[in-house]
């Protein structure tokens, strides 16, 4: 069977990953988690006095990414392909609201972007290739076969994340949890390089009142059309 890329892009905690994990495990595709990469030069950032709550020091970040090595791994024993981060394994380090206030800034700068798009698109050569974000449909893959843009209200997947993050942190509150969300959406969608945008050919799903499993056989039928050379819509 021909192997596809799909690109899933969408506003954060849409459940973009949770979908496009699913797709990749059953197509037997490669799962690549794009925000995973952000985060993780974002965890570098705050790490090496770059960014803080009083400082952001762009120059000292593009003079330091040749020193960030981003890779991903997979143990039979993990659910889904851990970032490392230089060698380290930092994928539960990366998943908190810390990082989640710092990565949008982040992700403004052109030469982050540049670095990680060049990684992933490496990634996506053979083809065979899921992947989540915010620009990959635009930016990464331009030419993908199936372009998924996922979107959900902001008290809906505020709620969805704030429960996740409460398994991990009972100190957490909804509210932070949705201004978070407020401002990645306003940071994301708004800024110069890539920001996140529908691309004209892909398909738009609100999953906003579905469940997991109709999204997951919504989006699966979508991929077996387009692998089968189906271009119904
Ligand atoms: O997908 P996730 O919510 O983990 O992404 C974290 C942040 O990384 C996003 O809010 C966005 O600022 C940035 N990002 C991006 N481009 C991508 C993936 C993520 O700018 N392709």
């Amino acid at each position: 069977m021909r192997k596809i890329t799909i690109a899933i892009d969408g506003y954060s905690s849409t459940g973009k990953s949770t979908v496009a994990k699913q797709l990749a495990d059953y197509l037997g595709y490669v799962y690549v988690d794009s925000g995973a990469m952000y985060r993780a030069v974002t965890l570098f950032a705050m790490q090496n006095e770059i960014i803080s709550k009083d400082n952001f020091d762009e120059e000292k970040l593009k003079n330091s990414l040749d020193s960030i090595n981003l890779s991903f791994k997979k143990k039979e024993e993990w659910n889904k392909a851990h970032i490392f981060l230089n060698g380290e394994d930092v994928e539960s380090q990366i998943r908190n609201l810390e990082v989640s206030e710092f990565v949008s800034p982040i992700a403004t700068i052109h030469e982050v972007r540049v670095k990680l798009v060049a990684q992933q698109q490496k990634m996506g050569l053979e083809k065979g290739v899921v992947m989540d974000g915010r620009d990959i449909g635009t930016v990464v893959f331009p030419d993908a076969e199936l372009k998924i843009f996922m979107n959900a209200s902001a008290q809906e997947r505020a709620q969805r994340r704030y429960k996740e993050l409460l398994e991990c942190d009972n100190s957490v509150q909804y509210s932070d949890v949705l201004k978070n969300i407020q401002e990645r959406d306003y940071m994301d969608t708004t800024r110069a390089d890539s920001p996140l945008l529908k691309a004209k050919d892909a398909i738009e799903i609100d999953n906003s009142e579905m469940n997991l499993e109709d999204q997951f056989h919504t989006v699966l039928q979508l991929a077996k059309d387009r692998i089968a050379g189906r271009l119904l819509y």
